[in-house]
Parts: C-alpha cells; structure tokens; sequence
C-alpha cells in the first residue's frame, strides 16, 4: 500500500453512504483552495438545502441517459435506486489546467476510474463501526426507511472491498481524519 500519493492528480475518496465523505472533503475544499472537486449528475431528487449546479446536477433519468449514452460521464453508477455519474469535461479541463482533482463517489464508479486511470490515488473511508455508520445515517435525517436499508445493504458490500484501495482511513472524527487525508495526499497542513 503506497504511503503517499504526491504525484497522483486524481484522487478519489469513496466508502458507504453516511460514513462522513462529505464532510472531510468540504473541509478539505475549504483549508486548500488548490484542490477542485467534481460536482456530479444524479437523478435523485434534491434534499431540503442542496443547489442545483453546486450539491449536483440534478437531472431526469432521460437527461442523465442523454448524456450518459453520449459519451459525457467519465463513470457512472447505480445506487440506492438512482443513477449518480462523473461529467467528463470539467475533470478533463482541471487536469489540463493543473488542478488537483478530487471524486467523491461510490464503490462501482472508484472501481471503473481505478481500472481506467491507473495512476489515480484512491481512499477509502470507513465508518468505526456499521452501528456508528447505521447511527450516522438514520441521524442526518434526510433519507426515507427505504432508502437508508439500501443504504446499510450497499454500505456492507462496499466494507468488503475496502482493501482493493490506496489507504483506508477510519472516520472516527473529522478533524483527524482531516489530517491523515492531508499526509496521505501529501498536502500542507
Ligand atoms: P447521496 O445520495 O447520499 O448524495 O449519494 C449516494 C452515493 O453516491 C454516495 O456514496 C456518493 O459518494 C455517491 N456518488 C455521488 N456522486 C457520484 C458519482 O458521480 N458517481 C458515482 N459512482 N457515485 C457518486
């Protein structure tokens, strides 16, 4: 498992729904304005506070198909009943520019860029514990009885391939966590 991921310029942070990547990587967007972080195109409807354009693009599933079949999503992936997709040119274009790129997505979509983008640094963060990630999901408030079963049923399938990634960083509290992912991305603390 390498220690450090200095020379990767695509980093990839996933692990199961609930277990806190939002909130390490809105951090990390905040302390380093170098970093730029992909905002993605679902088809799940918006919850109470997200923007259109900033949380994600929020489509219809003809929209997200329209795209999806044209060639614009650099991965995509079904999950908890909605599609949830990559768009390809903005990644392209911060590459390009020089930009260190962060994907915050899930375990199909990190698989599909692991095998296509060789050089991408992967992380994988996992909850302390599935009562911990069970607690963490039913206490955000924003997701139906439904939803949240799909949710724990994914998160442990995603568990088990946690050791297929870079790093693995348990999610006990932010501020530590925060910290592990700047010394494995190699960024200044
Ligand atoms: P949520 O509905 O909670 O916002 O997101 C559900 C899951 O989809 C999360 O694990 C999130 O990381 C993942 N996700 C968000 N955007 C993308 C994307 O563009 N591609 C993939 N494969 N997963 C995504």
């Amino acid at each position: 498992m390498p220690e450090s991921n200095s020379s990767a310029k695509l980093t990839v942070i996933t692990g199961p729904s609930g277990v806190g990547k939002g909130s390490l990587v809105k951090e990390l967007l905040q302390i380093h304005q170098d970093l730029w972080l992909s905002v993605s195109a679902t088809t799940r409807p918006p919850r109470d506070g997200e923007i259109d354009g900033r949380d994600y693009f929020f489509l219809s599933s003809k929209e997200f198909s329209r795209i999806e079949t044209s060639g614009g999503l650099l991965e995509w992936a079904e999950f908890a009943g909605n599609k949830y997709g990559t768009p390809l040119k903005p990644v392209k274009e911060k590459l390009q520019e020089g930009k260190q790129v962060l994907l915050e997505i899930e375990l199909e979509g990190a698989r599909k860029i692991k095998k296509n983008f060789p050089e991408s640094f992967h992380i994988f963060l996992a909850p302390p514990s599935m009562e911990e990630l069970e607690k963490r999901i039913r206490g955000r408030g924003t997701d139906n009885e439904d939803s949240i079963i799909r949710r724990l049923k994914r998160a442990k399938e995603e568990l088990d391939a946690q050791y297929e990634f870079d790093a693995i960083v348990i999610n006990q509290e932010l501020i530590r966590t925060r910290q592990e992912v700047e010394q494995i991305m190699n960024l200044e603390q």
